[in-house]
Order: C-alpha cells, then sequence, then structure tokens
C-alpha cells in the first residue's frame, strides 16, 4: 500500500492566510517542507481522503490525476477537510462529460449537505457510524469514533492485501472507544500511523483532547506497542501541524527523531 500526504497543515495553512508570526516568516523564506498546504492523503492514488480546500493546488504541485480516484472517504465536517465544491466539479459541464458515480462514505454531517449531488448521480453517498466496515473498490476499510470539536467526526484504518494504514485525524488521544475496538479488530501490527499533532511541542489547554501534540504522539505510540496494536516495524508519522507550533520541519524531526517518529510534509510518500 503506498500513502501520499497532499496537505500536512491545521486548518489556516502554514504560513498562515493571515499571518506574519516569525513561524510564518520562517516557513515562507525557507520554502520546501516548511510549505504547508491544508491536510488530505491520497492512498494507492485512488482512495482519496477528505476533500481539502488545497486540492485543487495539490493537483497542480503533485502532478496528480483526480479522474483515477474511485472513493472518497472524509473523517468530518470542518472546512479545512470538507469542501463539496469538488463534488460539484464532477459535474459534466466542468470534467468533459460524464464522469462514474463517486462512492464517498463519511459521517451524516458531511453527506447530508451533498443529498443533492447524490441525486444528480456525481456520487453515492453512504453515511458511516463507530464500528462500520466497508469495502471500496480496492480497500477494506474500519470507521472509528475520533474526540474532536466536531461530534461526529471520524478516523479511518484502511486495509489492503494483508497491509494497513490508520489515519487519525483530526482526533485527540482520548479516543477511548475507538482504541478498544482497534485492540478487539486488529489481528496484526497495525504498518503505518498517521497521528494529528495540531499543537506540536506545545502543551494541550487543561482538560483538552480534541487534537495531539507531540507529547501526545509519543504516548500513543507506547500505547500501541504495549498492545500489540503496532510493534518495531510500524511507522509512525507526525502530521496536521499549525505555526503557533513554531517548530520547522528540520527542527521537528531532530526533536521526534529519538522517539523514532516522522515528520509529515507535503507531497511525501510512504509505501508499507
Ligand atoms: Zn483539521
Ligand atoms: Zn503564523
Ligand atoms: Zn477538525
Amino acid at each position: 500500500m503506498k500513502i501520499q500526504w497532499l496537505g500536512t497543515a491545521a486548518s489556516e495553512g502554514w504560513p498562515a492566510v493571515y499571518c506574519n508570526c516569525e513561524a510564518c516568516r520562517k516557513a515562507a523564506e525557507l520554502g520546501g517542507r516548511n510549505i504547508r498546504m491544508r491536510a488530505g492523503a491520497i492512498i494507492d492514488d485512488i482512495l482519496l481522503i477528505d476533500l481539502n480546500p488545497d486540492l485543487y493546488a495539490q493537483r497542480l504541485r503533485f502532478g496528480l490525476d483526480l479522474a483515477r480516484i474511485r472513493d472518497v472517504i472524509v473523517t468530518h465536517e470542518h472546512g479545512d477537510h470538507f469542501t463539496p465544491l469538488y463534488v460539484e466539479f464532477r459535474e459534466p459541464v466542468y470534467c468533459g462529460g460524464p464522469m462514474p458515480r463517486l462512492p464517498l462514505y463519511g459521517p451524516s454531517d458531511v453527506t447530508m449537505p451533498l443529498r443533492k449531488y447524490g441525486e444528480e448521480g456525481l456520487v453515492e453517498l453512504h453515511t458511516v457510524e463507530a464500528g462500520d466496515e466497508f469495502d471500496t473498490s480496492e480497500h477494506h476499510v474500519t470507521t472509528l469514533q475520533a474526540v474532536h470539536s466536531a461530534p461526529l467526526g471520524k478516523f479511518y484504518l484502511i486495509e489492503k492485501g494483508g497491509k494497513s494504514i490508520l489515519y487519525m485525524h483530526d482526533t485527540g488521544l482520548g479516543c477511548d472507544a475507538a482504541l478498544a475496538m482497534l485492540r478487539e479488530r486488529v489481528k496484526k501490527p497495525i504498518d503505518l500511523v498517521s497521528m494529528d499533532c495540531t499543537y506540536g511541542p506545545n502543551p494541550l489547554p487543561e482538560g483538552y483532547s480534541g487534537h495531539m501534540g507531540f507529547a501526545e504522539n509519543v504516548r500513543l505510540k507506547e500505547m500501541f506497542l504495549k498492545d500489540g496494536l503496532a510493534d518495531g516495524h510500524t511507522r509512525f508519522v507526525s502530521n496536521h501541524f499549525s505555526h503557533n507550533g513554531h517548530m520547522l520541519y528540520d527542527e521537528m524531526c531532530r526533536f521526534m527523531e529519538p522517539h523514532g517518529i516522522e515528520i509529515a510534509y507535503d507531497g511525501m510518500v510512504a509505501e508499507v
């Protein structure tokens, strides 16, 4: 299985839309892996995760052929992960003729606003609940309950040919029900875990669990290793960074290297 991270920022992007803080200025100046678009990923070039607002820029930057996409899974309704306009662009007038109906899976606050596109035959809508398992054209997907300010938010375990990728965005570490479900259903260690890391090196606010930072990512890795959800071969990748963390790419890599955790960047590809 292959995953490509298309965007790796929190909702405001990095440099952030209206920000000139030191972290945003430095990122703009250095460029490269410090420039982060809004979060999304693609599995094996055909399974798109989230309809992030920068999908068009990512198509240009990474030379993506989005016409090849066979299925879409959406994590939650927040605007940095869900832009309904990308469904509308499947109308024949925008794409040179009719396209196949696109299967799209997501919580009800994602599928409901798309109903008219469903009636037009642009998408085949599937509302998913925590615990649902379903087959896309080439992958088996398990739906897990996130702990996030979008209460219906989900994250997904994606499997194919005995390999597995856990795409864990956006959620805090307190997603106990999801972790219990993983312990029960996962029969062999997960191959790659992409973890929410919005807070970076900053501590979470007291009592808050809607996102994670480096400390929570390290704790999650320890928990997974202890529970047998992961082993020495599992790749752990931090992703979905806010400029408020202030650490640029190289510094993040140095910070997390001792913990054996990688830092995602836009366009990064991993094969498992
Ligand atoms: Zn987000
Ligand atoms: Zn900034
Ligand atoms: Zn969110």
